[in-house]
């Protein structure tokens, strides 16, 4: 259904309560756009105070993992809590929460083609003001939010043109983002379903809730259709496998807010 015309999630609490019913939420969260307010140039975002706090105590009674196109590093360093899992990278790269021993890695072989295309990248949009390339662990993102928008179609053919003479990565995108990642049968879905395996929690008695504003967020949607509860954030006048709303990122803090509420009311004697 269009993102628009989901029911509004801060008006369905009870009905989304209803769908955990006794099973244990466990929480994959999206961040710039689902946590943050996108701004003009991905360096400059922030996680609100509110929210980390608010990841802090939903993390003392659940699973909480960040999955996000950001590079690993990047994305550990923005939240900056030890009590959460990672997986960045569109969730080609994982580090477990602290104790846990977890990381992966799914990325190509040998990063000869990355550098390859990167170096291409750079090149070839130099000359184009505003973009920004930026060369992950397994993955390229080319922001343009900053192009003046007659540019737009100009970025998109060139970064085509480097995706077909780099057979080893697929192009994907998402707002204002042109993504080059390794060609494997990997996303943000396979990421949550690996780490819940890992944490012996891939069971029926557990409920994934999933929140994010973008595409490649629907591949989280995916992997949690038919059990969990998926939520997309902003305005997404588009097709999505979602079936609740938010409208920003402040009434993500405020659904998951909801959740803390509810743990320390269970824990009252
Ligand atoms: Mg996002």
């Amino acid at each position: 259904m269009n993102g628009l015309r989901l029911p509004w999630a801060l008006a369905h609490l009870a009905q989304i309560g209803e769908s955990v019913g006794e099973r244990i939420p466990a929480f994959f969260l999206d961040f710039d756009g689902t946590l943050t307010q996108i701004v003009a140039h991905p360096d400059l975002t922030a996680l609100p105070a509110r929210t980390r706090d608010v990841l802090r105590l939903l993390a003392r009674d659940h699973v909480v993992c960040l999955v996000s196109g950001r590079d690993l590093p990047d994305l550990r360093r923005k939240v900056g809590l030890a009590e959460v899992h990672y997986a960045g990278d569109h969730g080609h790269r994982i580090h477990g929460k602290a104790g846990s021993g977890l990381e992966l890695e799914v990325g190509p072989g040998d990063r000869v083609e990355l550098e390859t295309a990167s170096y291409e990248l750079e090149r070839r949009l130099h000359p184009i003001m505003g973009t920004v390339v930026e060369t992950k662990g397994t993955s390229i993102s080319v922001h343009y939010r900053q192009v003046a928008s007659d540019k737009h179609d100009l970025v998109g053919q060139i970064v085509k043109e480097v995706a077909d003479i780099s057979p080893g990565l697929r192009l994907t995108g998402g707002k204002l983002v042109h993504e080059l990642r390794p060609r494997l049968p990997w996303d943000k879905g396979r990421a949550m379903l690996w780490l819940l395996g890992q944490l012996r929690l891939r069971r029926d008695d557990v409920c994934p809730i999933c929140l994010g504003d973008d595409l490649t967020d629907e591949d989280l949607f995916f992997a949690a259709r038919d059990w969990g509860v998926n939520i997309v954030v902003g305005d997404a006048d588009r097709d999505t496998r979602a079936e609740y709303r938010l409208a920003n990122h402040e009434e993500a803090a405020t659904l998951l807010e909801a959740f803390v509420v509810q743990d320390e009311a269970a824990q009252t004697p």
